[in-house]
């Protein structure tokens, strides 16, 4: 009896073939825009203090209460998969004493995060983000700056999102506000759902993310955050919106953004894409300016990003460059191996992209191999002599000796 197949677990997936290089393309187009911004890559743990998670990212989240991937290691620690990236960056700005350089610092990161989710398509349980943090200033350009920089970034990659913007304000006016928003809620408990009803007091902002139909329309007439915002909050929003409008970015106020975060402070954003189906947030983000002191770390203001790989992949259309094309493919028969192995070590060294047979197939197979790689020229190497087939144009065959073949293919693509 042959032993069980195992799977990668639900909501997970392999990479693999030209999916690892369309990533690749992601990745290489994040480093250039965001560095190209004065951002700096930082890697941090896959696994965290869980009371991290549970400091930084709220204990009244989805994320914190359900979500996470916690275990106690032989030590007796409890520890979490990490299953977002602005607290890991935060911890590290306060670890590192990242205060003492000068304001703001800018980091990005591109990792995988970890979140015990309902697997669907654009769902998973383990999923790829790209983020960007700025730390150290509350100035309205830095909020403006980072969104700009998603927009770019996610217009390079041929994702056509719109974006919706808002403000939490200051956490002293939610909380005026929150009250408000409660005895909204209380007064059409019968029109809400369950689930919405169950978090009037935890977290009534969460009811404005509500499918529900009857939620949808009790919120309607649901008073407003922007409406509650302190005269300093405002003003900075202004400024965020009247920069972005320099910047000639589209955006539309949404004052029933709120984010599943409990961290945010003043600007909240979100990237939407048509193209997504249910799960249409391509990627979002926005002020944390409480979160560091939160930590443990001195007052700092924070505003950051995070974009969903996986979600970019589905919506846009990232070139896929990088895939390399053989120039030539080595093919042999007989004993000629060791002499194909010579073709392909010289023709590396010469710069050219190069494969040589590895499977002992037949020529024709080899031929029918080097077709589907797309090899513009075959080299089928028969000890000391070589024939050289250009599989493309009129398909030119030429015998020589096999010393001179990388040379020849070498002169024909300089002349082409
Ligand atoms: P969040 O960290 O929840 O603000 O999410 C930021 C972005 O990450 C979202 O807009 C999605 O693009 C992506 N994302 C979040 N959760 C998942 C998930 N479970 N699977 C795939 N992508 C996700």
């Amino acid at each position: 009896m042959s032993a069980p197949k195992l799977k990668a677990p639900r909501g997970t997936f392999d990479v693999l073939g030209e999916q690892s290089t369309v990533r690749a393309t992601v990745e290489a187009r994040a480093r250039a825009i965001l560095e190209g911004a004065g951002y700096e890559r930082i890697e941090t743990p896959t696994l965290e203090a869980t009371e991290l998670f549970a400091r930084g990212v709220g204990a009244s989240t989805d994320i914190v209460q359900k979500e996470m991937y916690t275990l106690t290691d032989g030590g007796g620690r409890s520890l979490t998969l990490r299953p977002e990236g602005t607290a890991p960056v935060c911890r590290a700005y306060v670890e590192h004493g990242m205060h003492k350089r000068p304001q703001p610092v800018k980091l990005w990161y591109l990792s995988s995060f970890f979140r015990y989710e309902r697997a669907q398509a654009g769902r998973y349980r383990q999923f790829w983000q790209v983020g960007a943090e700025a730390l150290g200033s509350e100035d309205p350009a830095v909020d403006a700056e980072s969104i700009v920089l998603l927009g770019a970034l996610l217009a390079e990659l041929g994702v056509n999102a719109r974006l919706r913007l808002s403000s939490l304000g200051s956490p002293a006016s939610r909380t005026r506000y929150r009250e408000h928003l409660q005895t909204h809620l209380r007064e059409h408990e019968a029109s809400l759902s369950e689930e919405v009803r169950g978090r009037i007091d935890l977290n009534p902002l969460r009811a404005f993310d509500s499918d529900h139909e009857g939620t949808k329309s009790a919120m309607r007439s649901a008073p407003r955050l922007l409406d509650y915002l302190e005269d300093e909050d405002r003003a900075h929003f202004e400024e965020v919106c009247a920069l972005l409008s320099e910047a000639e970015m589209l955006y539309a106020v949404d004052p029933s953004l709120v984010r599943g975060l409990d961290y945010y402070t003043r600007t909240v954003f979100e990237f939407t894409s048509e193209d997504l189906g249910a799960q249409s947030g391509v990627g979002g983000g926005g002020r944390y300016d409480g979160l560091v002191a939160e930590l443990g770390g001195p007052p700092t203001a924070g505003m950051g990003w995070a974009a969903g790989i996986e979600r970019i992949l589905l919506a846009g259309s990232p070139p896929a460059s990088g895939t390399a094309t053989p120039d030539i493919y080595v093919s042999w028969t007989g004993s000629a191996r060791r002499a194909a192995f010579g073709v392909l070590r010289e023709a590396r060294s010469a710069g050219l992209t190069a494969q040589m047979e590895l499977a002992n197939r037949s020529l024709k197979g080899q031929l029918g191999q080097a077709g589907k790689m797309g090899a513009r020229y075959v080299a089928i190497v028969d000890e000391a002599e070589t024939m050289l087939k250009d599989m493309q144009g009129g398909g030119m065959q030429e015998k020589m000796a096999t010393g001179t073949v990388v040379h020849a293919v070498l002169r024909r693509l300089r002349d082409l």
